[in-house]
């Protein structure tokens, strides 16, 4: 599709390029021919002059000849050369723009080819990830219509399982619907003034009753620094931290928080001592959907990869940084700068 719509590019390029040195060549031709025509004219008039100025003086010079002393044959050969010359112009210019012409639209072409690439994944990747919980559904509801003695027991666990799937089909809109906000329209997001301790705190409190579970402990070293941010977002980046330290970390573990100032920058980490990246997933860890192999992380525990997409983001958007460490079954430090002072 996108190399019908080079060539096609290419073509309107040619197109407006031709156009304008055929318009060009015309121009310059009559001009040349104008001035050509003149030039004979006037030599014309000059040698006829100098015939009669002759005639009145003592050198009498012959007659002039009643016809023109320009032969029309070399004028028009001149013009046949002009011509020729402006066609083989246009020719090279052809050539030229049409080459340049399919460069360049394939460089304007890039951009978009990538982003409907990007779309299409995105596309594919969440009907993939919808479908699972969905075809579950349907096969538990279908098992369960078939089985002519369901009683009110099994209606009730198969609710209670429909629940969970549903849950899980929430969360996985959610975060798409959060994460397509982000990606496409950033400009809509306002910035003010918060207070990090402040927004720490709610995080940990969100994150709270899944470390109970765990029986995690989160120790903050918040630093009280007021930044230009988008609260709510913020926020939702350092859940998406904690949630996945916690989520990632073994029973009775620790997860450290800490913000501090740094040369005009805000440094947050979020740092576990649990199962840790390999080093063959580390780079790809902020693709969307992107998880690590399910047997190490447990799948019990696992999301939908799409966590850290949306802190990507989020980060993007402060004109921050986010990076990770990690050492394999050791443990993980994310760090984020963000700019504390920016968008006045
Ligand atoms: P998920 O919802 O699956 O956690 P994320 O985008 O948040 O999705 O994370 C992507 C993957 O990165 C996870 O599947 C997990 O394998 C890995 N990961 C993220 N944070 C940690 C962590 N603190 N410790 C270990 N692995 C992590």
């Amino acid at each position: 599709m996108f190399h019908s719509t080079r060539i096609r590019l290419t073509g309107w390029y040619l197109l407006i390029i031709m156009a304008i040195s055929i318009a060009f060549s015309v121009v310059v031709y009559g001009i040349l021919t104008r001035e050509l025509n003149q030039f004979s004219r006037l030599q014309q008039i000059r040698i006829e002059q100098r015939f009669q100025d002759s005639n009145e003086g003592e050198v009498q010079l012959p007659v002039p000849p009643p016809f023109p002393l320009f032969d029309p044959e070399l004028l028009e050969d001149s013009q046949q050369h002009i011509v020729s010359l402006l066609v083989f112009l246009n020719l090279g210019i052809l050539v030229i723009s049409g080459a340049l012409g399919y460069f360049l639209a394939g460089r304007t072409l890039q951009p978009i080819e990538t982003m409907v690439e990007e779309h299409n994944r995105f596309v594919s990747d969440a009907s993939h990830e919808l479908r699972t919980p969905l075809t579950a559904l349907k096969s538990a509801i279908e098992v369960n219509l078939r089985d002519k003695k369901l009683d009110i027991a099994q209606v009730r666990t198969l609710l209670k399982q429909s629940i969970l799937e549903v849950d899980k089909l929430e969360i996985l809109s959610d975060n798409l619907l959060r994460l397509s906000q982000y990606e496409s329209a950033p400009i809509q997001l306002r910035y003010t003034k918060v207070s990090i301790v402040k927004v720490a705190d709610d995080a940990i409190q969100k994150i709270s009753p899944l470390a109970k579970m765990k029986k995690v402990t989160i120790r903050s070293a918040v630093k009280d620094i007021t930044i230009e941010a988008q609260p709510e977002s913020l926020q939702e980046l350092l859940v998406i931290l904690l949630d996945n330290a916690v989520k990632y970390s073994k029973e009775k573990g620790v997860v450290e928080l800490s913000a501090r100032k740094t040369d005009g920058m805000m440094k947050i980490t979020c740092a576990d001592h649990g199962i840790g990246i390999s080093a063959k997933d580390l780079p790809h860890i902020f693709d969307r959907f992107y998880r690590a192999d399910t047997a190490r992380t447990n799948t019990k525990t696992s999301g939908y990869g799409l966590g850290l997409s949306i802190a990507k983001q989020v980060v993007k958007l402060h004109h921050g940084t986010i990076s990770a460490e990690s050492v394999d079954k050791k443990g993980t430090i994310f760090t984020v700068s963000l700019p504390i002072q920016h968008f006045s």
